[in-house]
């Protein structure tokens, strides 16, 4: 008899060879620019904890109330015996930030998205998704039963052939993307799309999990600062990155938000939030709200790493494995390795190796690899509380990778 389970390690081969193989590494130490890893203090380059609010003692104390008057659990589902007056809270909080008549917390974004678009459409529907999509996007859209069409990343003109090609065979038209793409940083093109989902009467969610806290003027997101509020819009996003806690969202008009309290399966038969992460997330949107310097602060050093990184760029050594800075307009920055290297795995072998080279040198990036990206990519992001010191240091050690030293 063969073992049934005998292709793991032929699979776990194959992942090898290509270069694509994923292993976690720990870090130490309170959430912030610098942590601890391997023993040795790294800047943080590698977080989604834009405002640095997940170590922050206010966060912290308010967590720790709450779990000391409620526990460690909710014990049960919303439905059930899990809704806390800190849950009403929240969601009030989040519908306040985001200018909506309400909003639902689930227990991560990436369930929040499932369950939305699970509740918005089925067999007869048709989503539009823009290419680069996040996995939960993706996945959800899947689940869903609808057709799925991919439209080219950030192009509606390519959307609009599809409407105009498929709209009509369909029921409902669900439109999906991300505010801030996260494997790139750019923005989505979104008055764009709400005029062509107005035009063929589709429904848009946006994904504002690297949005939310980050753009806008008073922390809103993507939305807002694209001039979007207001629009019928269906707006997601998480409590796990600029505003440091777990869990995610949905924020929309309030029928909207009461169909998915009866129709989104991973809302429904799932725990709450616990109260810890549940009161740390209505912490931060206050602190996102009184402090908007921590945003400025952000975008100062966006401007000035996005600068620093193009002067490095500019003239690079025939030898230099970076190439090209892609286009961002958020604190996510990323580098190409060279498009040249075309086989895939020496391409993903040439990121993993400068991403060690950082490290020792206690810079912590991220390499992101396909399947992710089509071209491998060093991806930085930046926190308000980063020094203009600790941008210097990277700046310094990406200038001599990029002088081929
Ligand atoms: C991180 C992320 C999610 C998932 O959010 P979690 O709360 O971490 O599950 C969804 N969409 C995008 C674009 C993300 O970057």
């Amino acid at each position: 008899m063969a073992d049934p389970y005998g292709w793991v390690d032929n699979a776990l081969a194959t992942i090898h060879r290509a270069h694509w193989h994923r292993a976690v590494q720990p870090l130490d130490g309170l959430p912030g620019p610098v942590m601890t890893g391997q023993g040795q203090p790294l800047v943080n380059f590698a977080s989604n904890d834009y405002l640095g609010l997940a170590g922050d003692p206010r966060l912290r104390a308010a967590a720790i109330a709450a779990l000391q008057q409620y526990g460690t659990g909710s014990t049960g589902s919303r439905l059930l015996s899990g809704h806390r007056p800190l849950h009403q809270q929240l969601e009030q909080a989040l519908a306040d930030l985001k200018g909506t008549e309400a909003a639902l917390v689930f227990s991560s974004g990436y369930l929040a998205n499932i369950g939305t678009i699970t509740a918005l459409v089925g067999q007869r529907d048709l989503i539009l998704s823009d290419q680069y999509n996040h996995a939960s996007l993706i996945n959800g859209a899947k689940l869903s039963g609808a057709t799925v069409l991919n439209y080219r990343h950030c192009d509606p003109q390519h959307l609009q052939e599809q409407l105009t090609q498929h709209r009509t065979q369909y029921r409902r038209c669900l439109i999906l993307t991300d505010s801030v793409f996260s494997m790139d940083g750019d923005l989505c093109p979104l008055p764009e799309i709400l005029a062509l989902a107005d035009d063929f009467e589709a429904m848009v969610l946006v994904d504002e999990a690297h949005g939310t806290g980050v753009l806008g003027a008073t922390g809103a997101g993507g939305v807002e600062q694209l001039g979007c509020r207001g629009r019928p819009l269906v707006q997601m996003g998480t409590l796990s990155k600029a505003l440091g806690s777990l869990g995610g969202y949905v924020a929309g008009s309030a029928t909207l938000i009461d169909l998915l309290r009866n129709r989104a399966s991973s809302w429904i038969y799932t725990t709450a939030l616990t109260p810890a992460a549940t009161a740390a997330a209505c912490q931060a949107i206050a602190i996102v709200q009184a402090e908007p310097e921590r945003r400025d602060r952000l975008r100062a050093h966006q401007q000035t790493l996005a600068q620093g990184l193009d002067k490095v760029l500019a003239d690079p050594s025939p030898q230099s494995p970076l190439e090209r800075r892609l286009a961002s307009a958020s604190p996510i920055l990323c580098i190409e390795v060279k498009a040249e290297v075309k086989a895939a795995g020496k391409n993903a072998a040439m990121v993993m190796a400068l991403k060690r080279r950082l490290m020792a040198q206690g810079l912590l990036l991220s390499a992101v690899r396909p399947p992710t990206v089509p071209i491998s990519r060093l991806r930085i992001t930046l926190m308000a509380t980063h020094t203009s010191e600790h941008l210097d240091q990277l700046l310094g050690a990406l200038g001599e990778i990029v002088a081929g030293r």
